[in-house]
């Protein structure tokens, strides 16, 4: 997987620590109409960003927000996958006994 230079040389540096990222902590969670969505994760301090970045003829477009997520656990989330019907009764039944849980004590 490539980048466009602009999106890499926006990421080359971590925003808390300002030490430079090694590219094996970059990990792409989701691609889509010309827009990524990266988690990177500082070797020296350990802070991970989630960093949404848009390539421009103008440059990169890039937002961050630090997260606590893994990388597999941001991959996770942003797999391409719809809520099912089995997805909002297994939530149902969770809260019904965590609300009937709730009672008894
Ligand atoms: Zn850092």
């Amino acid at each position: 997987m490539s980048f466009p230079v602009e999106i890499l040389k926006a990421l080359s540096h971590c925003p808390v620590c300002h030490k430079e990222y090694k590219p094996a902590k970059l990990s792409i969670l989701a691609e889509k109409e010309g827009k990524t969505l990266l988690h990177v994760t500082c070797e020296m301090c350990q802070v991970s960003s989630i960093v949404s970045a848009t390539a421009t003829p103008g440059g990169a477009i890039c937002m961050g927000l630090l997260t606590d997520l893994a990388q597999v656990e941001g991959k996770r989330v942003c797999a391409d996958r719809s809520v099912t019907t089995d997805d909002v009764l297994a939530l149902h039944q969770r809260l019904a006994t965590t609300h009937a849980l709730a009672d008894i004590l």
